[in-house]
């Protein structure tokens, strides 16, 4: 069951150094935003499809702001008050499409390219937040939610003030280092802990 129904998915990319780095990129001087579609839901358990369009599809294991209240200019004491809960998600990406598409829509934004789970925690504070990815039972991917160069409640302030968000939106706050490729029969998971565990397995959908 997908514990959210979202009317946009709000993403911020390269918001921690040593992923920015990892990629060859640096951090940008503001938060560097896209979207993912809410058609690229699934949830905990749904299997990731790869597409037979990309060769590198990867992983991203993320912290989720699932918006409380409507949001409109806020500041970021009201942006901290207008969380409604955090939740794991999995920013899945055409490493390969990213690159040589320039846009990132596509490598995005396929079907099931958005696994959230397992459930919305509500009641903590994101400062004790942190996000942990693993393939197959190993680690790739920790970093504390304090690492980010740009901090949640600065990130909804910063996205309030250019879009509206509305209760049930869900704000995906960049990825930390350690991303890597996904392959037919994997299974990826993203904890934080205090939250749960966001399991999917992988199929490659040219093969069946
Ligand atoms: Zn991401």
């Amino acid at each position: 069951m997908i514990p959210v129904r979202p009317s946009k998915i709000v993403c911020v990319g390269r918001n921690y150094r040593a992923h920015a780095k990892e990629l060859g990129n640096d951090v940008p001087p503001v938060p560097m935003l896209f979207f993912k579609p809410p058609s690229a839901l699934i949830g905990p358990g749904e299997p990731i499809v790869i597409p037979p369009t990309s060769q590198q599809v990867e992983y991203e294991a993320e912290i989720g702001v699932v918006i409380g209240a409507r949001l409109q200019g806020a500041s970021e004491g009201e942006a901290e008050e207008g969380i409604g809960g955090f939740v794991c998600v999995n920013d899945v990406t055409c490493r390969d499409l990213q690159k040589t598409d320039g846009q990132w829509g596509r490598a995005k934004g396929y079907d099931t390219f958005c696994p959230v789970g397992p459930s919305v925690a509500r009641g903590l504070d994101w400062r004790t937040l942190e996000v942990i990815g693993r393939v197959n039972g190993a680690q790739r991917q920790r970093a504390p939610a304090t690492d980010m160069q740009f901090q949640i409640p600065f990130l909804v302030s910063f996205i309030s003030g250019i879009m509206t968000l509305e209760p049930g939106d869900l704000v995906a706050t960049g990825t930390p280092a350690g991303v890597g490729p996904l392959r037919d029969g994997d299974v990826v998971e993203v904890e934080i802990p205090g939250v749960g565990i966001l399991s999917n397995p992988v199929h490659d959908g040219s093969r069946r």
